[in-house]
């Protein structure tokens, strides 16, 4: 957080040139991009399946592409072309990416970086244009200056002799993002995830921490401009920002009336999208703009990554556990009346979480790429929803991937799983998303230790909720990537609200993930290992809750405490596992080598009740829901000695 700046200390003359706000497209101009000269303006519909662009001065509109999903990250170089990414999902669900460039003057289009896994991104150099890959990268010419482009949470800047430096300068940020240059190439500027705008120098020194902001745009040496983040509450409403990096200057410069989203400035002007109309807005400001960057013209060059990370291409997935930090959209369900704000309640945030980390681990022992957006649950790591997908993004995933559970809101008590794609029903914005979704779906809907009401099911958000024409869900909204929302299971159900806070059964919802993950990218069978859950309930107590309607199995009451014991083939204890106290009755063993196992579940004082022989599975699950009655007899009353 930057000092405050209260309006009368603002009283500096930079500002918003009196007269000079222009529509520049009425509607669907999202990510607006502005040339040097003023002459051209790129944009995107609310997808990103097509890139077009106006001329300023004719009025003429063309579409650059419509392939392979051009729009939101394209960009014009110096020379007045447009570099641009397009990107296109393999039978085995892998996403490669291109590098083009387009020159309007002669609409002609060209490939100028082949196909490559991971990230690729255009970024404006200070004398060039570079499109970034993890294997090749490609450069408008020899000497594109100096560059600067981030990836997790490390900050690269690349000097005129092309050696690469790796910066830190925030600690314990989710990822930094919108990385540039300032246009005299001698600071740099980005955004820590939720820690806000940071200028540094070239050595990663800081020279400047303006704020939560996001995208930020260099309009000269000396001033920035950005919008506001929408998590931090201390920003109200949704504003185009102008900031000096010496802090006297910290103001909003778009209409109080409007939600102003995307900015960018160059050669004096400042674009911006008003987010519900779609409309493009240009400002001008009463402050000299830059001087125009050098473009070095000459022979373009490609060459490969020295020291790409891993030799092989294999699936990457942006994991995004839901909301964090116990805060208002995080929903919360009280238990017991134990002060509002006790992390003990039931919050959706700590069993998404609990979940995220567990598809992390799950997948990253079966060979996959993960990035998570958030590992703690604070309110600092309750991202804003576009920071989140800027991240997805950046991290060059092929999947996009939002843990959640779900609620009704209103007293009808239901359960199911529901996995939600942009887009209408059956009509996926980006392709791969309701493959994803209903391969995932259909791998929760096998989990047989919660008690389902109605079937799984995969729903477009567009038609889903009623907010709007192609509002859907922010998190969703500006994503390429092939990706979902997986609303596991309603946590207002209470039975499952009871199971949600078991950390194994979040684990098992992940490891069900996981399957139909597989499943998408047609792995399955890659873990060696197989999973043994279930519930042990007592057959002849009911369970009843005076507010809501129980079904199934959940109207049998849970057994606290039960104690099971797993012996591997050779009849060697591999392990014991008590069930909690929390009403569930649930147990899960996890990573369980291939075997025929026998299971043994105690109760009471230790006294063995049943034993039962089962099978696991490789890289999958069997379940088993076992029952006590009240007065049954243990099958030996030898005591075994407690661990
Ligand atoms: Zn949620």
């Amino acid at each position: 957080m930057p000092l405050l700046c209260l309006c009368a200390l603002c009283a500096t003359a930079a500002g918003v040139k009196p007269g000079s706000m222009e529509m520049l497209v009425d509607s669907c101009g999202f990510f607006p991009q502005i040339s040097d000269d003023g002459e051209w303006l790129l944009y995107s519909p609310t997808d990103a399946r097509q890139l077009m662009l106006k001329n300023l001065s004719t009025g003429v509109v063309k579409t650059v592409s419509s392939v392979g999903y051009p729009g939101f990250d394209a960009i014009f170089g110096g020379d007045g072309k447009v570099y641009y990414v397009t990107q296109e999902r393999k039978k085995n669900g892998l996403v490669y990416r291109t590098g083009h460039c387009y020159d309007p003057a002669t609409s002609k289009d060209k490939v100028v970086l082949n196909p490559q896994h991971g990230r690729v991104q255009a970024i404006r150099a200070t004398a060039g244009v570079v499109i970034n890959g993890e294997r090749q990268v490609y450069q408008s010419s020899k000497n594109v200056g100096v560059y600067a482009y981030t990836r997790g949470d490390a900050l690269y800047i690349v000097d005129e002799s092309g050696t690469t430096r790796m910066l830190q300068p925030v600690r314990d940020s989710n990822g930094y993002l919108w990385a540039s240059l300032s246009p005299d190439g001698s600071k740099v500027m980005f955004e820590a995830a939720s820690r806000g705008v940071v200028v540094c120098g070239l050595n990663g020194t800081i020279i400047a921490e303006l704020g939560e902001f996001l995208m930020p745009s260099w309009y000269n040496n000396d001033y920035i401009i950005a919008m506001s983040n929408a998590a931090n509450s201390f920003y109200k409403g949704q504003r185009i920002w102008l900031i000096s990096i010496d802090g006297e200057t910290f103001k909003p410069i778009s209409p109080k009336e409007e939600r102003a989203v995307q900015p960018m400035t160059a050669g004096g002007k400042v674009v911006y999208t008003a987010q519900y109309s779609g409309q493009v807005n240009q400002l001008e400001l009463d402050i000299a703009p830059a001087i125009g960057r050098d473009f070095a013209i000459g022979k373009s060059k490609t060459f490969k990554v020295k020291n790409p990370e891993g030799g092989k291409d294999v699936p990457r997935v942006f994991i995004n556990p839901g909301h964090g930090g116990h805060d208002s959209d995080d929903r919360h369900v009280p238990t017991w009346v134990i002060g509002a704000r006790d992390t003990l309640h039931y919050y959706e945030s700590n069993s998404n979480l609990t979940k995220g980390l567990a598809l992390d681990e799950i997948l990253t022992n079966k060979g996959y790429e993960t990035v998570l957006s958030r590992t703690t649950n604070n309110t600092e790591d309750d991202l804003d929803l576009f920071e989140i997908v800027s991240l997805a993004a950046n991290s060059g995933a092929d999947i996009f991937f939002a843990i959640h559970s779900n609620a009704t809101g209103t007293d009808t008590r239901l359960n199911f799983p529901l996995g939600l794609y942009r887009g209408w029903d059956g009509k996926p914005v980006v392709d791969g998303s309701l493959k994803l979704s209903e391969a995932v779906m259909k791998s929760l809907e096998r989990n047989e230790v919660t008690v389902w009401t109605h079937k799984q099911r995969s729903n477009g958000d567009w038609s889903f909720y009623d907010w709007g024409y192609q509002v859907g869900l922010g998190v969703l909204r500006y994503n390429k990537l092939p990706g979902m929302l997986s609303e596991g299971s309603f946590h207002d159900y209470l039975p499952e609200r009871e199971r949600l806070f078991c950390d194994n059964y979040c684990w098992l919802e992940a490891w069900n993930q996981s399957l139909g993950i597989d499943e998408y990218f047609g792995r399955k069978g890659k873990s060696k290992n197989g999973v043994i859950a279930g519930t042990v309930r007592w057959s002849d107590r009911e369970r009843r809750d005076d507010d809501q309607r129980l079904f199934g199995e959940d109207q049998l009451k849970p057994v606290n405490g039960a104690l099971l014991r797993l012996y591997n083939g050779r009849g060697v204890l591999s392990r014991i596992y008590t069930l909690d106290n929390r009403d569930n009755g649930v147990f899960v063993f996890t990573d369980l080598p291939k075997d025929k196992y026998k299971l043994e579940l105690y109760y009471g004082d230790e006294e063995l009740y049943e034993t039962l022989k089962i099978k696991t599975k490789k890289n999958d699950t069997v379940y088993k829901n076992l029952k006590l009655k009240t007065d049954q007899k243990p099958k030996k009353s030898k005591k075994k000695k407690r661990h």
